[in-house]
């Protein structure tokens, strides 16, 4: 018997019958597997075993893995409407109107930010390390979502998922320098901490996307020992965790 699988959520997304939306964790494996939960191919992890967990988190959201949408994410700002699954190349954001096509990023430690129009149907998914939103691939998602889609900025609904947060987040002076100071943590003689989550959230605030819309994980991936992977804490041992929405077929 597998062991429970517990997932992420958004209690916020959640009040709409229409939208499912889970963030995996490194918990739901059997003691035996090197990375934990993992979800991410090529790491030296066995491929079976990341295929059943692929498999198995999908089921959560009713899906089959052939319904998830991909990307290669290159830290970059390419957003891309997509209306199929698959794995679509250099693409840090997806958008799409189609039922049944589970948006995922994967991370370890950068931000997935989840985004949905419930008035028009629509969903995104952007991947969001420190690159990316530098080159603010979250507010540009959300602003084509009102421009392009016509989206209702009122009633754009954010999940910010589980990420290395600004307790743990240490950057160079290099980094610091792309960011505004209102974001950045400096105490002591330590390197400067950055708030990536923080960041995401006022970039979606600035696209017009009202606070109390936008739902902002607590947990972070680099002290999160037990629960979260950790690119950042566990280098080459660590595995990665999926974020995926999805729309729901009309009943
Ligand atoms: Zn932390």
């Amino acid at each position: 018997m597998n062991p429970p699988l517990p997932l992420i959520r958004s209690p916020l997304l959640a009040q709409f019958p229409h939208v499912a939306l889970a963030q995996s964790t490194r918990q739901g494996a059997d003691a035996s597997a090197p990375f934990g939960f993992n979800l991410g191919y090529g790491l030296g992890d066995d491929e079976n075993r990341v295929t059943a967990a692929v498999a198995q988190f999908a089921e959560r959201l009713d899906l089959d893995p052939e319904d998830l949408a991909f990307m290669n994410q290159v830290h970059g700002a390419t957003i891309r409407e997509i209306s199929e699954p698959g794995v679509y190349d250099d693409t840090d954001a997806i958008i799409t109107r189609q039922p049944r096509v589970g948006l995922t990023v994967r991370t370890a430690d950068c931000v997935p930010v989840m985004l949905y129009a419930p008035g028009e149907n629509l969903i995104a998914a952007v991947h969001a390390g420190w690159r990316g939103t530098a080159e603010h691939i979250a507010q540009k998602t959300a602003e084509k979502l009102i421009g392009e889609y016509h989206a209702d900025a009122a009633t754009l609904y954010a999940f910010i998922g589980a990420s290395a947060a600004s307790c743990c987040y240490e950057v160079g002076e290099d980094v610091a320098a792309l960011f505004p100071e209102g974001f950045i943590i400096r105490e002591g003689d330590g390197n400067p901490r950055l708030d990536l989550k923080g960041l995401n959230r006022h970039q979606l605030e600035q696209a017009g996307i009202p606070a109390d819309n936008i739902n902002v994980s607590e947990l972070c991936t680099i002290h999160e020992q037990t629960l979260l992977h950790s690119y950042r804490r566990d280098a080459e041992r660590s595995g990665r965790m999926l974020t995926t929405i999805v729309l729901k077929e009309a009943v």
